[in-house]
């Protein structure tokens, strides 16, 4: 470059590797797909990203919110990011900063609207958020691991309880942590951590102690007539009591319940998704127990294959409906058709339809795929009710009313 020329650069857009909970919010929220992964990073490809910004809110680490002022003709391409351990350092730059312009700041609204979890309930209790990391990890201590699934069912799911002892870990119904699996990767790097979310009360899995449960599915994959066993999972299935967890978090502002009087839970989940709706089912019923009950009424969905593979099918049965209404979609019951959530909840649509014409807080956690026929599902409940779904939900996603936490 002459003299004369001014080298044109950019504020890009990075994702810390270090901080990152790789949670996929920000992929899921980028309104212009600029957000990818692979099985170790996220980044930002700064060919496509605009600097819109929809993706930091939403972050619950905010290992999203960096930037380094590059060279344009150099920005860190996709490749080099996937590489990455941790963050360059700044570089000394001289030159003429271009900053991001939203293409379209209709996208950048848009964006807002469509997610799925943009605040939490207004009632929600404040969270603890941040208080361990994977350069600072808490470390637990197993207090049981205990199989969910029947001896002969085709999962393994288990209800593992961590102890936290001494060490504060305050957490509310809906948040998750990280779990750091011991070792490392093929490549000689540690494991990166895992989210799982907590199927206990803020008061513990027994009250009053420092301790919260998980709900985890061992991953056992084939590839090329191979067993892939998934790391963390099998780690967390295989403990034994008394093994000791690294663990991060507590991770989560949004995805939180309601505590107000007359507030409604509409809870609609597949395998181990239940996981935050048996925390905060779990806390309704204590409540109710010590004569504490908000009055507001629990209507869930809950799918599964059959009811041996169903987490917590045996506990759930002893609910009394006047705590909770259940339903449960069964997909592969012999002899019978495939079941799903969405189904059971046409079958129900006008206890679905009252709920939604009141003060109801909607949850949406499991399969990825489930979202899609949920939202059709309650399109079609609202039609013929006479509701407009498409404004209620938008309302609901701006009060903090409906919330989607699905892989
Ligand atoms: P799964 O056993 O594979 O599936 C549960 C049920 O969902 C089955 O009956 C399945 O039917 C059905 N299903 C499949 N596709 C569906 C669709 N399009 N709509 C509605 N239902 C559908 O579930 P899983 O292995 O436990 O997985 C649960 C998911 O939750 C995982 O992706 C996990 O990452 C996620 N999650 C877990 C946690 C946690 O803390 N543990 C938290 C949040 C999310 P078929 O018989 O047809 O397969």
């Amino acid at each position: 470059m002459s003299a004369m020329e001014t080298e044109v650069l950019i504020r890009q857009h990075l994702i810390d590797p270090e901080v990152c909970i790789r949670c996929n919010t920000c992929e899921e929220t980028c309104p212009i797909d600029a957000i990818t992964h692979d099985d170790r990073n996220y980044v930002v490809d700064p060919a496509i990203c605009n600097g819109c910004n929809a993706c930091v809110p939403p972050c619950p680490t905010g290992s999203i919110d960096n930037w380094r002022t590059v060279p344009k003709s150099n920005a860190y391409s996709v490749d080099d990011q996937l590489q990455w351990d941790e963050l360059p350092a700044q570089q000394e730059v001289s030159g003429e900063v271009l900053t991001f312009i939203a293409q379209d700041e209709s996208q950048q609204q848009n964006a807002a609207v469509s997610a799925t979890s943009v605040i939490a309930p207004h009632s929600a209790e404040k969270p603890h958020l941040n208080l361990f990391d994977v350069r600072n990890p808490v470390t637990a201590t197993v207090a049981g691991n205990y199989r969910l699934t029947a001896d002969d069912a085709e999962s393994d799911i288990r209800h593992i309880v961590l102890d936290f002892g001494n060490h504060l870990f305050p957490v509310l119904e809906g948040q998750s942590i990280g779990v750091i699996p011991p070792g490392v990767d093929a490549t000689g790097k540690p494991h990166f951590l895992r989210m799982y979310s907590i199927a206990s009360p803020r008061d513990g899995e027994r009250p009053g102690y420092n301790n919260l449960s998980l709900t985890v599915k061992r991953v056992v994959s084939e590839q090329d007539g191979r067993l892939i066993k998934g790391i963390a999972s099998n780690y967390l299935c295989d403990l034994k009591k008394g093994d000791r967890v690294q663990v991060t978090g507590p991770f989560g502002d949004r995805f939180l319940m309601p505590n107000h009087a007359g507030s409604n839970l509409l809870m609609i989940c597949t395998g181990t998704g239940a996981a935050p709706m048996r925390a905060m089912t779990e806390y309704r019923r204590r409540l109710h127990a010590q004569g504490k009950g908000v009055d507001g009424r629990l209507l869930l969905f809950f799918g599964a294959r059959n009811p041996d593979e169903l987490p917590y099918f045996g506990p759930l049965l002893k609910l009394p409906p006047s705590l909770v209404d259940k339903h449960f979609a069964f997909s592969r019951l012999p002899g019978e058709p495939r079941c799903y959530v969405q189904d059971k909840m046409r079958e129900t649509a006008p206890a679905v339809a009252e709920l939604l014409k009141s003060d109801t807080y909607i949850y949406v956690c499991g399969l990825k795929g489930m979202e899609a026929g949920v939202m059709d599902a309650l399109q079609d409940i609202c039609t013929t009710a006479g509701m407009n779904w498409s404004a209620l939900h938008q309302a609901m996603v701006v009060e903090g009313r409906f919330h989607v936490e699905t892989y």
